[in-house]
């Protein structure tokens, strides 16, 4: 499946912080530091007792979108994920990918859980064709669903960079559009769970402000 726009039910923020410092990051208020950690100053992490507690009471809830920030931030997020599988038939967990490296513990909880690993590889995130590849290589090694996640501003852009950085991968590439404006942001069916573990049903409040960072 190549080149098709992703909507999630829900999307939940793990987290407000984040490793990378993307130009044209969709999250105006990320907390964003290069080689950030969990314990960067003003990072907010979701609980899991917060996220059972604001978690929608909709009937079905078919797939979820976990992200930050970079989620792997929150020490809680195998918590978070094990949580999410029992409650949802699909969990994506956006990453930009820094984090990952053989026998990383999280590995083996995302492949026993069936979670996609929804990985950002683009000119946007800087990434590299040889780091694309390795980063790749690493999940299908330790048997995790893979997705990759495109971000440019139109289609042309889009097959472009897949062309230079994914031509070996034959799995799950969705593209991105490149947020210019509240419009061009992921409409979750449902909500969005914050980091500070509010539902909220607009689309806009996830942003938890009113603008686009340049
Ligand atoms: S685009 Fe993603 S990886 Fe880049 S700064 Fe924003 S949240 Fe972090």
């Amino acid at each position: 499946m190549t080149g098709h726009e992703f909507r999630p039910d829900v999307i939940v923020e793990a987290t407000n912080a984040c490793d990378r410092v993307c130009p044209g990051c969709y999250a105006p208020n990320v907390v964003v530091e290069a080689g950030a950690a969990a314990s960067a100053p003003g990072a907010v992490h979701l609980s899991l007792e917060r996220l059972e507690l604001a978690w929608p009471s909709d009937a079905r809830i078919g797939k979820v979108s976990v992200r930050g920030g970079e989620p792997t931030l929150n020490p809680e997020i195998g918590a978070i994920l094990r949580s999410l599988a029992e409650r949802s038939a699909a969990v994506y967990l956006e990453t930009n990918g820094g984090w990952i490296a053989p026998r990383h513990p999280l590995l083996a909880v995302l492949a026993e859980l069936g979670c996609v690993v929804k990985v950002s590889l683009d000119k946007m995130h800087g990434t590299k064709a040889a780091e694309a590849e390795r980063i790749l290589s690493v999940l299908a090694g330790a048997g995790v669903k893979i997705a990759v996640a495109v971000t440019e501003a139109t289609r042309e852009q889009f097959e472009s960079t897949r062309a230079r950085l994914l031509a070996g991968f034959d799995g799950e590439v969705l593209w991105q559009r490149k947020a210019a404006s509240l419009d061009d942001l992921v409409r979750p069916a449902i909500g969005v769970i914050s980091a500070a573990g509010t539902l909220k049903r607009e689309v806009t409040s996830m942003l938890e402000g009113p603008s686009l960072r340049a």
